[in-house]
């Protein structure tokens, strides 16, 4: 590590907030996954958007990348390089303003999903969104930048969608604001403000065209009931057939659908559905008596719901198979090289179909290196679905830790072709298996971090796994 660097970033945040220790390079190097990373040469943590400025222009002038760090609660590969700066912005985690009379809260990039979330109850409102399974520890900047999958998604949508505006470092070290809040004389409550859809160029693009800074997101009154339904089906079909006439109805604000993995304890059955409907007392009665006769016309079983209470209060996917988290997780040191992705609702029955093949087809595989299938779950977004495909090996083992990568790219493969789905998590593990089939689209991609990064500073070729952007 170049000692001049390390001390031009300590001149920027102060000495305590730079370190080059072997120690803290590899713990900010990856994230929950499976996907090995390089080692940073330094690890700076900025306190305000000046700080973030100054570091992205040292980086340029010294032609040294930056990597951005939330919480590193991704298990899709954090692409870090060795030799990098890495840039981690859990200090900036103020909530700077809620504004009850607009509807929104502004945070700092660095502020975790749910310390926001509670500070809002304290007034009797919430974020627009639940946040997803990772809420306790995630960060609001990580969380837009990944574009999350969040609990509540089939009435809530996706994380991206209720960003009313971004403030951004961009790669030059400039800042930008987005929507109304571009004009300085106007306040952060419209996205579509002022021209084109700039906020949208940051959402989902994993950091590699900014470093969000300040995030303005869109808050509601805590609605007054919760209602639970849980459903046992003999054959997944009419489960995904319940699940679409429940979608299509608007009678859910979540629809979990478990189509392998573990059956949910006590429970027989193909698949089940898990349905939370959020409302005024009297809708959220009559929108969960809707979802259970749609169920019913199917075949669906009802059956206890109290997994999928503890599941949605908890936010604990133990809760989807009705068990504790204690015993599900256990202490053994199991990883997940998940694929997930969007399908139609229709189309989730071929997906399903396929997993289950080529699950069948490779039992002794399976068995020989010890890979356990966690679930087969779907989350009902607005108009399809998300189906998380999440395999577990032993870490400890390297010939389970290379199968299972093997097996993760196989999956996908075939995911991402016979099965129709479209990743939303992307991460250097899975935009190899993605990006090259975007033709004309991943194009544009490169194209946009050139223009706006002609110095590849930031993330590079985290999305771009053929080769960079040249
Ligand atoms: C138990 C558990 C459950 C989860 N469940 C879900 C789920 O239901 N749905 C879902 O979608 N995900 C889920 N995740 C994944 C994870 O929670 C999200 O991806 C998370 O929101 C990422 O936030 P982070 O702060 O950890 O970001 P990181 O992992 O640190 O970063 C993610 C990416 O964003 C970039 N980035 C981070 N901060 C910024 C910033 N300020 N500006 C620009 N780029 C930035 C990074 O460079 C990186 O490419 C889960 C994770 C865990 C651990």
């Amino acid at each position: 590590m170049d000692k001049n660097i390390k001390q031009a970033l300590a001149a920027i945040v102060g000495e305590q907030h730079v370190s080059d220790s072997v120690a803290d390079r590899l713990c900010y190097s990856r994230d929950c996954g499976p996907d090995k990373a390089g080692l940073p040469d330094v690890v700076v943590r900025p306190g305000s958007t000046e700080e973030v400025v100054a570091i992205v222009r040292l980086a340029n002038e010294v032609k040294k990348p930056v990597y951005t760090r939330g919480r590193g609660t991704t298990f899709l590969g954090s692409g870090v390089k060795d030799g990098v700066i890495l840039v981690e912005m859990t200090r900036m985690n103020r909530i700077e303003r809620i504004d009850l009379k607009s509807g929104y809260v502004t945070a700092q990039a660095g502020a975790i999903w749910r310390g926001i979330d509670v500070a809002l109850q304290r007034v009797g409102h919430e974020l627009a969104v639940p946040g997803g399974g990772g809420l306790f520890s995630c960060t609001i900047g990580g969380t837009v930048a990944v574009n999350a999958i969040p609990h509540g998604a089939t009435e809530y949508g996706m994380t991206g969608d209720h960003v009313l505006g971004l403030e951004v470092v961009l790669p030059d070290g400039s800042v930008i604001n987005t929507g109304s809040a571009a004009n300085p004389s106007s306040e952060p409550i419209e996205r579509n403000a002022n021209g084109p859809d700039i906020a949208g160029l940051f959402i989902g693009s994993y950091g590699i065209l900014g470093i969000i800074t300040k995030v303005t997101y869109r808050i509601r009154p805590i609605p007054e009931e919760e209602k639970f339904g849980f459903y046992a089906f003999d054959d997944y079909r009419e489960a995904i057939d319940a699940a679409c006439g429940i979608q299509m109805a608007q009678a859910a604000t979540f629809i979990v659908g478990l189509f392998g993995g573990p059956k949910p304890a006590g429970e027989e059955g193909d698949a089940f559905l898990h349905v939370i409907v959020r409302d005024r007392a009297s809708a959220a009665r009559e929108r969960l008596r809707e979802a259970g006769g749609i169920c019913s016309a199917y075949h669906g079983r009802p059956s206890s719901a109290e997994g999928t209470r503890h599941y949605w209060q908890e936010h604990m996917y133990s809760w989807l198979r009705n068990t504790a988290p204690g015993p599900y997780y256990s202490n053994r040191p199991y990883f997940c090289p998940e694929v997930a992705g969007f399908t139609s609702t229709p189309g989730l029955k071929k997906a399903v179909e396929l997993f289950r093949t080529l699950r069948a087809e490779r039992d002794a595989e399976f068995t020989r290196y010890g890979i356990r299938v966690k679930g087969l779950d779907a989350y009902f977004v607005r108009n399809g679905a998300y189906l998380w495909i999440d395999t577990l090996y032993d870490e400890r083992r390297a010939d389970a830790w290379d199968y299972a990568l093997k097996l993760r790219g196989d999956i996908a493969e075939l995911m991402f072709t016979e099965g129709g789905m479209s990743p939303g998590g992307l991460g250097a593990g899975i935009s190899p298996y993605i990006m090259p089939k975007l033709g004309p689209t991943f194009e544009l991609f490169k194209t946009l971090k050139k223009t706006l990064d002609p110095n590849g500073i930031l993330n590079p070729d985290l999305l771009f796994p053929t080769g960079g952007t040249t």
